[in-house]
């Protein structure tokens, strides 16, 4: 009889692929503790406190170079961001000021002062400004540490699963000197450091776990599946032998994908289908063009450059786009405007009851016309070689896609009167990702050039159920029929206006979900760069027949277990070997 397989079974957060067996490393951090106590000499106190300082900017410097040659200098930047807290000149005098009038150790202020800062973001509702609160926790114990003359001591072995409660940045890329296999966290999300640079980096990693460090024990023999969120501990013979197979497969898959690189993505029966990129990390976009993407859908521009502490000026916009534009000639790039706000960084001081349905996307950019401005006339600069169109978010009426024409127009006569060059009929584009703007697709496809669907946040908002929360990520159904039928609606509405509609969320970059969307019309698909290779393979091995057939049947269905049983059915029929080891559970 086979043993029952969950007991050693943990589950979390896949948040980056691939699958790794290593050993298990229990990092844990030393954390100073410290204690409230009276000092004489307060001179000689903040002069060893000037040099703690000088010691951590130095350590964060080393780290810092290290950083950008693993990540870049996007990445990298976080530590930048680190060292200014170093050097942030209020912080500073209240900690001297406070050893002086109080006559405690530095130590304690220190630990007192940067405490506070800390609370604020950790009680932050926004999930960016709490994952900050532990890059704060990580300069608080550096500066303690340093006072204390202690010294960083990285006991790591090579080759090993990192298990700990969460990573700072700085941990991760120290890591990487010692080929660290892959990453367990108790705590973190998606956004969170150690998932960015685990995914920036191709290392393996669940996160979220909870209780991982509970129970995983220092040696312990473990399976880390990144692409289903699954920790393996001390897995049994039948375990190791399994996934030791799906290691074989994904090598084997990853050599037979580099293959059809220029190849084209079509259907059996001759349909062809437009398989572009999106684009999060300028560090990307060699890769972008090594996997044969036939262009960007696009390129998240909050993300490519770090807005958290400015936006950055027309000239800095400009160059960006032109170079993205220039690689990835004559294919198109589309650029989207500024997506803040929602879960992402919002750049004012308010706190909103509801993010996702408050200031975000284009409502904020309408109410700061110069921010928009400055990015459409540089993208607009962009566009000289005419391979760029323009794209906005969150749309959620008519009204707003007609005045952002205008500005758009207005920066057009601006750049002819200024002599500089642009593409006078460069497409506008909205994204489908409210359902306001799925309801009136006829109406829209009146005044734009092109849809793409954004069905992160549209099935969000359809479904009424936050994307980014894991108590109702039971509930966040792709598969439900409302998205089925509302993509449906989209795609034929758009295609009645003659607008070209594509789609740029996740759905498309999900194996099971590919057939279904061609199925449904959809000609122009646009997925992260490392799993476009897996979904140009699904493309080239289905007919554009049997998808109609699959999308009108699922059409037909109430239930979400039907429509998913149903296309779960399709691909076992279809691909019988390497992507099923991918699926199965
Ligand atoms: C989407 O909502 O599907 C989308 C592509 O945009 P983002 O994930 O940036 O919100
Ligand atoms: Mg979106």
């Amino acid at each position: 009889m086979k043993k029952p397989v969950t007991k050693n079974i943990l589950s979390g957060i896949p948040a980056a692929p691939g699958i790794a067996i290593g050993k298990a490393y229990l990092y844990q951090k030393d954390k100073e503790y410290v204690e409230k106590e009276a000092i004489e000499n307060t001179d000689a106190a903040v002069e060893s406190l000037k040099e703690a300082l000088e010691k951590s900017k130095k350590e964060l410097k080393k780290i810092f170079g290290l950083a950008v040659d693993k990540m870049g200098d996007k990445r990298a930047g976080i530590f930048e961001a680190q060292m200014m807290i170093l050097d942030d000149p209020v912080l500073i005098k209240n900690i001297v000021d406070r050893i002086q009038t109080e006559k405690l150790s530095p130590e304690y202020i220190v630990n007192d002062e940067i405490s506070k800062y800390q609370k604020i973001m950790s009680e932050s509702s926004e999930p960016y400004m709490k994952e900050r609160s532990h890059d704060i926790e990580d300069i608080k114990n550096r500066i303690i540490r340093n006072l204390r003359k202690k010294k960083w001591v990285s006991r790591i072995e090579s080759d090993v699963i990192v298990v700990t409660d969460v990573i700072t940045p700085a941990d991760t890329v120290l890591f990487t000197r010692v080929n660290v296999k892959g990453y367990v966290t108790n705590f973190g999300g998606l956004t969170s450091h150690a998932a960015i640079v685990a995914r920036s980096l191709n290392i393996p990693a669940v996160v979220g776990v909870h209780d991982a460090t509970e129970n995983i024990k220092n040696g312990d023999i473990l399976i880390l599946d990144g692409i289903h969120g699954k920790v393996i501990i001390n897995p049994d013979e039948d375990q190791l032998a399994e996934y030791k197979k799906r290691i074989e497969k994904l090598n084997e898959l990853d050599t037979q994908l580099a293959k059809l690189k220029n190849e084209p993505a079509v259907t059996i029966d001759g349909k062809k289908i437009l398989l572009q990129s999106n684009l999060d990390l300028i560090e990307e976009l060699d890769f972008v063009v090594e996997h044969g993407s036939e262009g960007i859908g696009l390129v998240r521009t909050e993300q490519i450059f770090d807005v958290t502490n400015s936006f950055p000026d027309e000239e800095e916009q400009y160059e960006m786009y032109s170079k993205i534009a220039q690689k990835l000639y004559p294919e198109f790039v589309v650029f989207r405007t500024f997506d803040i706000g929602g879960d992402k960084y919002l750049p004012v001081d308010i706190k909103e009851p509801n993010p996702f349905l408050g200031w975000r996307g284009i409502r904020f950019l309408l109410d700061n016309i110069n921010l928009l401005k400055t990015q459409l006339r540089a993208m607009l600069r962009a566009s000289a070689f005419k391979n760029v169109k323009i794209m906005l978010p969150m749309i959620s009426s008519i009204e707003e896609v007609r005045k952002t024409k205008e500005i758009l127009d207005e920066c057009k006569t601006g750049l002819e009167r200024e002599g500089k060059q642009f593409d006078q009929n460069i497409e506008l584009g909205i994204m489908i990702e409210v359902p306001s703007a799925a309801v009136l697709s006829k109406e829209f496809s009146d005044e734009v050039d092109f849809f793409s669907i954004g069905t992160n946040d549209l099935i969000q908002y359809i479904l009424a159920v936050d994307r980014g929360n894991e108590n109702v990520s039971e509930q966040y159904q792709e598969f439900h029929p409302a998205v089925v039928k509302a993509l449906d609606y989209i795609i034929k509405e758009g295609k009645k206006g003659n607008i070209s509609v594509s789609i740029c969320g996740e759905m498309a970059a999900d194996l099971l979900a590919v057939p279904l969307l061609i199925g449904l019309g959809l000609d122009a698909l646009s997925v992260s760069a490392s799993t476009l290779p897996r979904i140009k393979k699904t493309i080239r091995s289905i007919k554009f027949e049997d998808a109609k057939r699959l999308a009108n049947q699922c059409l037909s269905l109430k239930t979400e277990k039907e429509i998913k049983e149903k296309v779960y059915a399709f691909y076992k029929t279809h691909f019988t070997d390497e992507i099923e080891n991918l699926l199965e559970e």
